[in-house]
């Protein structure tokens, strides 16, 4: 069983099964987690997507520039 950082619920997922670099979803808040290290084991944020998103959100937060 694995400790999600983000939200601290157990994931599913076996230990012995995991391998550095793979990707894994906690089922309760949805955030993918990378496998950083195995041993010991070390999962870390692997939100990619979001970042594309943060970018389209650059345009709507036009109002933010307020340098005069
Ligand atoms: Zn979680």
């Amino acid at each position: 069983m694995v400790t999600c950082p983000l939200c601290d619920s157990e994931i599913d997922v076996d230990e012995d099964e995991l391998d550095e670099g793979d990707v894994i979803v906690c089922d309760e808040c949805g955030a993918e987690l990378r496998v950083a290290s195995v041993d010991p084991l070390e999962l870390e944020e692997a939100e990619e997507e979001e970042e594309e998103e943060e970018l389209g959100f650059d345009e709507e937060e036009g109002d933010d520039e307020r340098w005069r």
